[in-house]
Parts: structure tokens; sequence; C-alpha cells
């Protein structure tokens, strides 16, 4: 992509700030003009498919996703896989769109098989959210969940934060469905803290909209409305119909509850307005059956009963589209036979980190450039490094522990005093990291960008604790008066212990947790995962 990138800007195209029928047009003159590779040009079908999905022109967008394909379909090149995969999600979005269900489901088996033999865990996980949805629109949430529950045992190897977040929360959508409440509570805390580190605005609504579904459903409306009209206030506006409908519909239960039919009315005719804007059957249901639930409470029966019809027809429509028949025994049972396949996958991974240093491996690293590994900004290493010292840790059985250790509110350093300001920020946090923890067997990476990974080689937990507590105080008492005025800066630390034969992306989820914690609880402190 950035190669393409390149070209384009080379060539004196601008496709920032491009919308609508511009940018499909102007997408097609780069296809002919500036792509070469047969890789390229499906890149540039796939881009602006997404504006044609976004002017609703989906069986265009179809046409060119198939031609994408079509480019790039003989090669067997990893990089090729990758976007083959990504091509087939979006054909599946639009087969969704057309209410070409069969159509997706055969496009997501493929997708699963694609998935497993390239080691995706992610796009096999995504492909299985998309089976359960499926199962969802014909209304059947026991079988949506079985087939969620499918990722349950690969959520620890998951690499995308959103896509562990999505399939969480579609499966706390079908549990709340069921009223199993207990079990919808406790994903709820999951989905919670995971949300903390997800930057996606439509997720993290997600999880306050069911967030408020559970207040309402426990009888505290006050916090569900609460919840409902903090969302734009946190997470800023959020453009998607289908988000806004939800939370219109929701509210409405709210008032309904409270005596106040009106308001409830008013509430659910903004969102039927909205709706018919847009194709979303099961959104539509939801809507139907809220009017009637509203017109049944205030005893106008009529009315109450027009709307569960209308709900009956979208819902019949539905089901007789989906094909459930191919969504049941069978392909739960296919998917399981590729459960020995994904343990195979999930252990290959954690030997692969060991296999891979071979001699001639370990040689070749040491002749790459000392610059190869290190931050430009920091002068800290980067991941790269990263990678080989894991491999050389697992290799000599060395115990270890992560520390994760982020930079609190650091957008609103750069929003307030310039990205200038936020790199010194960084490099300055960089500088007492590097400091302080500078003895044998004590490790920094620049993990990301306000984000560090400091390895701490044969401590136990008390005392990797008290390392990591002393640092997070000596950052908190830093003078930051010349950088950042009256502001001070504060980091969150999450720590956890290497477990003897565990692979490290796991031993990074836990540290993960731990600092989701640490956020959650209120930032400048240090949390920590047995
Ligand atoms: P939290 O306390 O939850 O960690 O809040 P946050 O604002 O620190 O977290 P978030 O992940 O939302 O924001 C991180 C920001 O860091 C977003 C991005 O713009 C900024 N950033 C990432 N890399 C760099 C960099 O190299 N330099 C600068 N100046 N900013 C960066
Ligand atoms: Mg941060
Ligand atoms: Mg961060």
């Amino acid at each position: 992509m950035e190669a393409l990138l390149k070209k384009i800007q080379n060539s004196g195209y601008d496709v920032t700030y491009l919308s609508g029928q511009d940018a499909i047009s102007l997408w097609e003159e780069i296809s002919k003009n500036v792509a070469e590779t047969e890789r390229e040009k499906a890149l540039c079908l796939l881009i602006s498919s997404e504006y044609l999905n976004h002017a609703r022109l989906y069986e265009q967008s179809i046409q060119q996703l198939h031609h994408a394909l079509q480019l790039i379909s003989d090669d067997e090149d990893e990089h090729h896989i990758e976007l083959q995969l990504s091509i087939k999600q979006s054909l599946c979005e639009c087969y969704i769109a057309t209410r070409q269900y069969a159509l997706a489901l055969a496009e997501y088996v493929l997708i699963t098989k694609l998935a497993m033999q390239h080691y995706d865990l992610d796009s096999h996980a995504s492909a299985i959210i998309g089976m359960g949805r499926l199962c969802e629109h014909f209304g059947d949430y026991n079988r949506a969940i079985r087939y969620y529950k499918k990722i349950d045992h690969i959520d620890h190897a998951l690499s995308s934060r959103n896509v562990r977040l999505q399939y969480k929360l579609y499966k706390l959508g079908s549990y709340i469905r069921l009223q199993r409440y207990k079990a919808a509570q406790a994903l709820l805390l999951e989905c919670e803290e995971l949300s903390i580190l997800v930057n996606d605005k439509l997720l993290n609504g997600k999880v306050l909209l069911y967030k408020a579904r559970l207040y309402r459903f426990k009888g505290k409306l006050t916090e569900s409305l609460n919840v409902l009209s903090t969302i734009s206030y946190t997470l800023g506006a959020i453009s998607d119909n289908w988000f806004a409908c939800a939370c219109r519909i929701e509210q409405a239960y709210c008032m309904s509850h409270l005596n106040k039919p009106h308001l409830a009315i008013y509430l659910l005719d903004n969102a039927h307005h909205k709706v018919a804007n847009f194709y979303h059957p099961k959104l539509k249901i939801d809507l139907y059956n809220a009017y009637s639930d509203l017109y049944t409470k205030s005893r106008q029966y009529q009315q109450a009963l027009r709307y569960e019809k209308l709900a009956f027809e979208c819902e019949s429509e539905l089901i007789s589209l989906i094909p459930i028949a191919e969504l049941g025994a069978n392909q739960l049972r296919r998917l399981s036979q590729l459960d020995l396949q994904l343990k195979l996958i999930l252990s290959e991974i954690e030997n692969r980190e060991l296999k891979e240093t071979t001699e001639t491996q370990r040689n070749a690293v040491a002749q790459l450039q000392q610059d190869v590994f290190t931050d430009p900004l920091t002068q800290m290493h980067n991941r790269r490094w990263l990678d080989s010292q894991l491999k050389d840790m697992l290799l000599h059985d060395t115990n270890f522990a992560f520390l994760i250790i982020d930079i609190d509110h650091f957008k609103s350093i750069n929003d307030d005093y310039s990205h200038l300001v936020g790199d010194q920020a960084i490099s300055r946090v960089s500088m007492e990291i590097r400091h302080y923890f500078n003895d044998e067997g004590q490790h920094w990476v620049r993990f990301g960008g306000e984000e560090f990974l400091v390895i701490i080689e044969n401590k136990s937990l008390a005392e990797v604790n008290a390392l990591a507590e002393q640092l997070r105080h000596n950052i908190a008492q830093t003078d930051w008066q010349h950088m950042l005025g009256d502001r001070q800066l504060t980091v969150s630390i999450g720590v956890t212990l290497h477990r003897v034969g565990e692979n490290t992306q796991r031993t990074f989820n836990r540290a993960d947790k731990a600092l989701y914690r640490a956020k959650a609880n209120g930032r400048n402190q240090v949390c920590y995962e047995e």
C-alpha cells in the first residue's frame, strides 16, 4: 500500500478529503494510470468499492470486488492472500447489504479455509462472527452463540483488539436477547476493559449501548439514560445510522417505562425516519417491536397489532432468505474439525519462535546494522529487536516479566501543545525509562506511539511491581513545567510474569489486561495480573 501511495503522490494525484462520486472516479483514474501491478490494481478496486458501498451502489461494488479477486487469484504470495481475505470480507458485507445471505455464507466458509491455510486467525474469527450474525438474522441466538464460542479458544492468540472486541460484543448482544443476564454482565466487564485500548468509536459506543440495555433490564432506568446521554460526550459524534437508531430505540424503552409515552413515540419516529434511508432488517424489526410494546402499554391495541404485523412480515422475509439449514450441525461440525488444525497452528506459533532461532539466522541477525533495531525518536529498541530478543530468551529458558507503560491522556498533550511537544514528551519519558532500567537483564522497547514495553529478567512479581511503582512515581514527580506548564504527565503500567512454555503473545495480552485495569481504575498507577 505504501508503494502505491508513493506512486500516487509522485503522479500528482491527491486522495485526501475525497468522498462520493469524486473519490470513485479518482480511484478509477489511479487504477488505470498509476497502478502498475495486478496487486496495486486490486487495491484500487477494493478502496473504490468502499466508496461505492457508502453510496449504496452495492451491485457495482460486488462487480469490482470480483474483478479485484480475479486479478490476484493465481498468486500464492503471502501478501496477496492477505489482500484476498480483505476483499472477501468486503464482498460478504455487500452480500449482506443486498440480502444475498447464501452467497455471504459460501464466502465465509471459503474465508475460514483460506485463513486456516495461512495461519490468519483474525480473518478466521471475522468469518465466524459473520456466520454467527447470519444466525442472529434468523433469530436463532443460541446457535449464534455456538458460533461465537468457537472463537473463545483462540481469543488469546488474536492479534487485532478490534476483532476481539467485536466478537465479544456480538456474543454479549446474543446473551442479552436470550435474557441470560448473568453471563451478559460478566462479558460486559470484559468488553469495557478491552474497549479502553480500542480506538474505534462505534465499537466503544456499542459497549455503552449494551451497558445501558442491561441497566434497563435491571430496572435501573436513570442509570441507563445516563449512560446513553453520555455517549456523545465521551466518544464524540458517531456517524453511524445503525448506532443512532439503536440508541433512540433504547431511550424510547426507558421513556416508556418512565411513563412518558409521548417522548418515547417521538424517539421512535425519529429512528423510523432514519431507518427508512438504509436497509437494516434486524433494526427495523426491533423498531416495530418497540412501537408495538409501547402501544400495548398505552392500551392502543390496534396500533400495537399493526406494528406487530410489520415486524412479523420483516421477520418472515428474513427467515426465508437465511440459509439456516447450511448453518446447522454440519457447519458447526466442520468448524469443530478445524479445531484440531487450530490447535496445531497455535502450537506452531509457539514453536516457531524457538525453531526459527537456527544458527544461520542468529548469524544473520548479528550482522544486521544497529539502527535496524533502533527507534529513531527515542533510541530505544523497536519491535523488530523485540522479536529476536524474545526468541533468544525462550531458547535459553530465561524467566522474565513484561511491563507495558502507556502515557496517560497523551492525545490531549498533542492536541493542547502540538505534536512536536508530544514527541518531546515521549522522548523524555523514554529517557526516564532507559535510565531507570539500566541493569543487566533489563530491556526497553518503544512498542507503539506512546507505549513502551520493558522486559525484566529473573525477578519475582513483587520485585517487578516495586520497580514499576518507583518508575511511575519518578515520572509523576518529574518537573514538566518547562515543557507542559501547569499540566502534569503520568503513566499507567501493566505488569505480568511470563509462564514457562507460554506463547509470548499470551503474556503480552495479560500485561495488556493489567494495563486496562490501571487505566480503568483512574490511571497513574501500576496493576498486575498473576
Ligand atoms: P490513555 O490514557 O487511555 O492512554 O489515553 P491516550 O490519549 O494516551 O491514548 P490514545 O491511544 O487514545 O492516544 C494516543 C495518541 O498518541 C494518539 C496519537 O495521535 C498519538 N501518537 C502516536 N504516536 C505518536 C508520535 O510518535 N508522536 C506524537 N506526538 N504523538 C503520537
Ligand atoms: Mg495513552
Ligand atoms: Mg496507547
